[in-house]
């Protein structure tokens, strides 16, 4: 990425991590025959269950349909996807899967890292149920299971007299499925807990093709589950129901900050470091640093409020550092919350990995990530390197107990996360693209120096393929009470996948 590319994507006017979402778009995937795996007739038999629509592999549109936000994922071929209208759509999908012994994997926003959104069996797509209902005397929210962040901000007041405040993300088409489903964090999640802390209920539909409700009175194992096991494990979830936080203040104070060199870049990790480990609840903060073709520069967004001056503390120190651009605003709560959404882009290959981190990460270490941020392999506007600082973390999440959810990241005070970034030709083969040897081999020394000052767990939202006890890194000491809640609402794993949950040992 050159400067000029990275101050454009990152004006403090559109704040979207660099990785950006989602614009749907065709891309160019290899010819192949119409499915063979299953008769057309079976075909045929799943459309007309369907109130939704189908779209059959090779079908025209079918590249639009089937654009993920990782596109080392987007030459993997789904058989068929379902565009389900209700959750009698998905009954019927999960039966004709099970039935016809086809791969099954739900798709909601499509921003999975990892592609867990997608198979070469069937995608049930649960994009099209978007309705939703907000009860503004009490803040609970009823939503489908494919609104986004980008429509629940439509839904949500923006005026003065706004009250409720969903615990989201920042990028306008992540989904709130998958988002909700692996914990969901972003600017609010320090002061009103996480996405999967707001979770009341949710209408899921099981292997068995049976619709339950999880809620804390019913099916409540299930329940504890679907709080942080990361989405496609139990079963196909068609709606939710959310408690909203009532806005804390009527005004924020926002800021955006950069930095156009190494030193300086790192110079503000180690304050971020440092100033997360016992900054106030209501003071946040995302650093995205990148490389260019002449250097490293990074960009930042801040968020703090209310009256403990400790929360203006950060802001403070990080301005000491003489950033090259900055930016502050006290501004109406729901023009700061405007301020920090993003905006989507174009789909691109990347390989992440996170860690969680509590303990002090040494000044040395820091140093090192950005000498080798700036020796990313190859860098173009196309293809960098990222190393991303996540303050979102801490706060009233670390006030749950660690097991009280299967989400049990509950004592970090930061998110860590090294990403490779590069650009796929439009000459692809069928399936999954491979990383770069060179781009695997950065990801890997940097996270190589991370790891030991980090806590051994990584985020279940941002899934790492290449990840090894990627159950202990996800759950923790969750993972044994989620392999039986696995052997009891999935016993024959329809819903696997690569890091599925396996069902508990008989
Ligand atoms: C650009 C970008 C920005 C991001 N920003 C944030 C952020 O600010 N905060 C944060 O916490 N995370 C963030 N993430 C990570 C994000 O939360 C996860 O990738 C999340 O899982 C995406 O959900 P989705 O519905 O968009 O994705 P999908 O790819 O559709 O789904 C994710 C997983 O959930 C499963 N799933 C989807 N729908 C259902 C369903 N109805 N029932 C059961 N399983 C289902 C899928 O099979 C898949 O395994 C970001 C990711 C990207 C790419």
């Amino acid at each position: 990425m050159d400067r000029r590319a990275f101050l454009q994507t990152a004006s403090l006017a559109a704040t979207t991590p660099l990785l950006g979402g989602v614009v749907p778009r065709a891309h160019a995937v290899p010819p192949t025959p119409a499915p063979t795996e299953v008769p057309a007739s079976a075909i045929r038999d799943l459309s007309r269950a369907l109130g939704g629509r189908i779209i059959t592999r090779g079908s025209p549109g079918c590249g639009t349909f089937n654009t993920l936000s990782n596109d080392r994922f987007n030459s993997v071929q789904p058989l068929a996807i379902a565009q389900c209208t209700s959750v009698e759509d998905i009954v019927a999908c999960v039966t004709w899967a099970r039935k016809h012994r086809v791969p099954i994997a739900p798709r909601a926003g499509g921003h999975n890292f990892a592609g867990y959104s997608t198979s070469p069996g069937l995608v049930v797509a649960v994009t099209d149920m978007k309705m939703m209902q907000l009860d503004q005397s009490t803040g609970v929210l009823d939503a489908q299971a494919g609104i986004q962040n980008q429509d629940l901000r439509a839904l949500l007041p923006q005026g003065g007299e706004g009250r409720w405040v969903f615990s989201g993300g920042t990028c306008p088409t992540v989904g709130a499925a998958g988002l909700t489903l692996g914990g969901g964090f972003g600017p609010n999640s320090r002061w009103a807990g996480l996405t999967c802390d707001q979770l009341q209920e949710s209408t899921i539909v099981t292997a068995e093709g049976e619709v339950v409700v999880a809620s804390a009175s019913s099916h409540p194992e299930l329940f504890w589950a679907i709080r942080g096991s990361a989405g496609r494990n139990f079963g196909i979830h068609a709606s939710f129901k959310y408690q909203l936080a009532a806005r804390p203040d009527d005004k924020s104070t926002v800021y955006g900050l950069e930095f156009w060199n190494r030193e300086k870049c790192a110079a503000a990790a180690k304050v971020i470091l440092r100033g997360m480990r016992t900054a106030p609840a209501t003071s946040s903060i995302l650093m995205i640093a990148t490389t260019w073709t002449d250097g490293v520069g990074c960009v930042m967004w801040g968020q703090h409020f209310g009256g403990d001056p400790a929360a203006g503390e950060l802001k403070k120190e990080l301005l000491a550092l003489d950033p090259d651009l900055s930016f502050e605003r006290k501004a109406m709560w729901w023009d700061a919350q405007s301020w920090l959404m993003g905006s989507p882009t174009e789909p691109r290959a990347y390989w992440d990995r996170s860690r969680f981190v509590r303990d002090p990460v040494p000044d040395e270490v820091v140093d090192d990530l950005f000498r080798r941020l700036e020796r990313y392999p190859g860098t173009t506007e196309e293809r960098f390197g990222q190393l991303a600082f996540y303050g979102w973390t801490g706060g009233v999440i670390n006030q749950v107990p660690r097991t009280a959810t299967a989400y049990c990241h509950r004592d970090s005070s930061s998110l860590v996360r090294i990403s490779g970034v590069w650009k796929l030709g439009e000459d692809r083969a069928l399936g999954a693209a491979p990383i770069p040897e060179e781009i695997r081999g950065w990801v890997d020394g940097a996270w190589k120096v991370l790891v030991p000052h980090a806590t051994n767990e990584s985020y279940q939202n941002f899934p790492d393929p290449l990840l090894e006890e990627w159950g202990p890194a996800y759950y923790g000491e969750n993972l044994p009470r989620l392999r039986q809640v696995k052997s009891r609402y999935d016993p024959t794993n329809l819903f696997a996948f690569e890091q599925a949950i396996p069902p508990a040992a008989t």
